[in-house]
Order: structure tokens, then sequence, then C-alpha cells
């Protein structure tokens, strides 16, 4: 199988197999896991942060720097399609307490006056705003990339209104290979930031996030609270040391072939790819000049052997990653045109 649904799908390689089975560990609740703490320190100083905490997924992250950042009640300022809002099972609100205040973007990026707007000014009627999130990469948007000075002027906003600036940077890893700019440069724009390793990095397990020491105290204890409290972690932590050490310059490859996907699909009559936008791994495909559904489209492209996600609408989603090879992308093509040819 072909399987671009997700760069969740890697298998970790055979060098963090090897980390795994000789890594350091200890009781990471009683802070004794060295590997872990490895881990943590070596994320923080890419991401020019204070701490850094290990936590079991990205979504975990992102929830626990958002009890941290927050108190219920509040509101929290969100992009429309962005992952905190769309994909983690409504848990500001059930978790939080806190009521979202979704403004639509474009390519994941909010309008700026759109979010000055949005922020409450004082009034016995209003919910306090509290927090405002960014995605970078964006996720729903395919992949694209936040501008460093976009951030920024979010930032300064942030900044006069006394507010803190949360980036799910899932992805962010993916923004840096394409443009050059540091990680700590992006963070520098975020009080918090919560990677991925188990994504295109290909670690198996995990997320880190990081910010402030006080922050990340606080963090730690929400962590624990949501039972992300893990004792011998380190045999989960090594293969994520070797995912932010050794990982993240081929990432680039991932973006050669995700553009090479898309003018092979943008080519096929009946599919529809804005190539241009193909900016890092993600493609997004509309099949609803085929005459195919995304049902449909999907069961074809599987029994040809490749995989990929129904993305709303008549929308399909292929993401390219560690375990994709150029001929698979290639075949991937070829099933894909072969499917436009079934109706
Ligand atoms: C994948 C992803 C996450 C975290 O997902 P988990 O499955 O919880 O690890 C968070 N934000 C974005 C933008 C993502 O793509």
């Amino acid at each position: 199988m072909i399987d671009l649904r997700s760069d969740t799908v890697t298998k970790p390689t055979y060098a963090m197999r090897q980390a795994m089975a000789v890594a350091e560990v200890g009781d990471d609740v009683y802070r004794e896991d060295q590997t872990v703490i490895e881990l943590e320190e070596t994320a923080a100083e890419i991401l020019g942060k204070e701490a850094g905490l290990f936590v079991t997924s990205g979504t975990q992250g992102n929830q626990v720097a958002i009890l941290t950042h927050t108190k219920r009640g509040q509101e929290v300022i969100v992009e429309a399609d962005s992952h905190v809002f769309y994909y983690e099972v409504g848990a500001m609100a059930a978790l939080a307490g806190l009521q979202t205040r979704p403004i639509a973007g474009m390519h994941g990026m909010m309008p700026l006056d759109e979010i000055a707007k949005a922020i409450r000014p004082e009034n016995i009627h209003f919910p306090q705003t509290g927090l405002i999130c960014l995605e970078n990469t964006h996720n729903r948007s395919g992949g694209t990339i936040l501008p460093l000075s976009y951030m920024q002027s979010v930032k300064e906003l942030a900044v006069q209104h006394h507010l803190p600036v949360h980036l799910d940077g899932a992805r962010l890893f993916n923004a840096v290979a394409a443009t050059g700019i540091s990680a700590a440069a992006y963070a520098a724009t975020a009080d918090s930031i919560q990677i991925c390793l188990s994504k295109g990095l290909g670690a198996p397990i995990g997320s880190v996030l990081v910010g402030s020491r006080t922050f990340i105290e606080q963090a730690r204890k929400w962590r624990k609270m949501l039972g992300g409290g893990m004792r011998q972690a380190g045999v989960i932590a090594a293969p994520g040391l070797i995912a932010l050490t050794q990982m993240r310059d081929r990432l680039v490859e991932d973006h050669v072939r995700a553009k090479h996907l898309a003018k092979g699909l943008a080519n096929i009559r009946g599919i529809t790819v804005d190539v241009e936008r193909v900016e890092t791994n993600i493609v997004i495909a509309d099949v609803s000049d085929s005459g195919l559904s995304t049902e449909e489209f999907l069961t074809v492209l599987e029994q040809c052997g490749v995989l990929a996600t129904a993305f709303g609408g008549s929308l399909i989603r292929f993401v390219t990653h560690l375990d994709v090879t150029d001929d698979q992308i290639d075949d991937a093509i070829a099933a894909v045109a072969f499917a436009t040819r079934m109706r």
C-alpha cells in the first residue's frame, strides 16, 4: 500500500528502534528520566525558549497550553479551520470551559483587522479574551506557511492587548525547511509552541510543548491532571530525540515529492489542484469534475493500492512523508488518472 493519508503513518527507523532499546530511563513524574529531560531541553533550545514538556500527542500539547494560558469562561481567538478548533474533540469547551471565537482565514491567516475587532473590550456583558492561537504550517489549508511578518504582526497586536499567543507548530519544521527561517524566529512570535515529533520527523509517539520556565511548570501540572504524567518515558523520548536532531533537514524531500505529486495530479482531467499552494508536504485535490464522489474515488484508489483521506466536500488530501518513494508518487499519480476514467 502507498499510504498518503498522513505523515503520522511513518514507522520508526532502525536507528530509532536501537535508541529505544538502549535509552537511559527513570521515573519522569519524579523528573528522573534523563532521556526525557534531554529531549525537553533540546526542543527548548531549538525553539529559543526556556523549557520544554514532553506530551503524549499534539492534541495534549495544545490543550495543556490552552489550559495553562486561560481561565474558565474566557474566549479564545482561533482560525476557523484550525486543528485546535476543528479536530480536538471540543476540548476547549469540554475541558477548559472556554468559548471559542473562530475567524475565517485565508491560507490559515486570520485577517489582522478581524483579530483586532474580535478582542473584547472591558464590558459587564462580555467574556474576557484570554488567548490567540495560530497554526503553522496550516493543515486544513494544505500545509500552507504563515509568513514570519504576519506572525510578528499578530504578536504585536497581542502584546498591545496583554494577550498570550499559542502556536500550534505541529508541522513548524516543515515551514522551517521550506523557508530557511529558523524555528526560533517563528517561535519568538509566540509565548508557547507545540511541535509534533510523530509527523514528518518520523518518531512513533509524542510532541513537545515549549515556553517560559514558569509556564512549563504550570503546564506540567495540567499534563498530570490529563493523565499525561509518564514514568519510564525515555523509551519513547529516545526516538523523539533522533527525530528532532536528525530528521528536520530531510523534510525538504517530502516537499519536493508533494510538488511532483501536485503537478502530476493537476495534469489529469477531472482533478483540480492549486499547485502554487503546495508549499510543504500536503496536496489537496478537488475531484468534483471527475464525476465520482470522494468515497467512490477513494475506493478506486484503494483498489489500486493508494490510500488518501477525504477532506470535506469533494476534496481529497495526500500527504508525503519519510516512508514514500519517488516511484510510489508516480504510481499514485497513475492510480488517480485510472480512477478518473472509471465513470
Ligand atoms: C496532527 C496535528 C496536531 C496533533 O495531532 P495528534 O494526533 O494529537 O498528535 C495538532 N495540530 C495540527 C495542525 C496537526 O496537524
